[in-house]
């Protein structure tokens, strides 16, 4: 399945750029070789939490080919993740840096980076199905967190076509939302990890921490 979506290039607009990104580089990391594809989940197969966020970031994931990883947005998620007990070092670098999840896995509605990063509708549309078949494959799935209002759509949107729904209105994505499914399972939701929230104080770490001290409990 990892193959399966680093190999995709359904969505022509975030192939084309993706792989120019991976071509001109940006300075800093000039002497690297870019993943430059879809980026795979990552984390425990035992996982019961399961974060969602939103897509690779250009310069991110889209370098190192690991969700969350080699931009600031990874080292504030990261960082909670350890201080949470779920992560066993507060920081990932690089695919083989020795970092391993206990209890939760990381993934993400559009797999590839987007410009501004922002998908398309159809592009999301598109790259559901992986998302879908990737949760299908963590059998004790029970907590899901979204980080932002996409990936909380994306994450309602697959759990309902697994039958798992809320009667009644859709919910609405906020920071510090959470609910039961008819499952009994539980949806909760966050600011975006984003450093446009994390350096203007939208989300500070104490706000993140307390949101994964409520989850450890569900
Ligand atoms: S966003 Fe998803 S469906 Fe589109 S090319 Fe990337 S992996 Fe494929």
């Amino acid at each position: 399945m990892q193959e399966e979506i680093a190999g995709c290039r359904a969505c022509p607009r975030l192939t084309r750029y993706r792989e120019e990104i991976a071509r001109v580089k940006r300075r800093a990391y000039r002497t690297e070789t870019y993943w430059g594809r879809p980026v795979p989940g990552f984390g425990d197969p035992k996982a019961w939490l399961v974060v969602v966020g939103l897509a690779p970031a250009a310069h991110g994931a889209n370098r190192t080919g690991r969700m969350f990883t080699g931009d600031r947005s990874g080292d504030f998620l990261y960082a909670a993740l350890h201080r949470a007990g779920f992560a066993n070092q507060p920081s990932s670098l690089r695919r083989g840096d020795g970092l391993r999840l206990r209890g939760a896995y990381i993934t993400a509605p559009c797999r590839c980076a987007p410009p501004d990063n922002q998908p398309t509708p159809d592009e999301l549309r598109r790259c559901a199905p992986f998302l879908s078949r990737e949760l299908a494959l963590l059998p004790n799935r029970r907590v899901f967190l979204a980080l932002g209002a996409i990936g909380f759509k994306a994450i309602l949107d697959a759990l309902a076509r697994e039958g798992d729904r809320v009667p009644g209105p859709r919910r609405r994505f906020g920071h510090g939302v959470s609910f039961a499914l008819p499952s009994g399972r539980r949806v909760a939701a966050s600011y975006h990890v984003s450093q446009q929230n994390t350096q203007t104080g939208r989300l500070t770490p104490e706000m993140f921490d307390a949101v994964l001290a409520t989850l450890r409990g569900s």
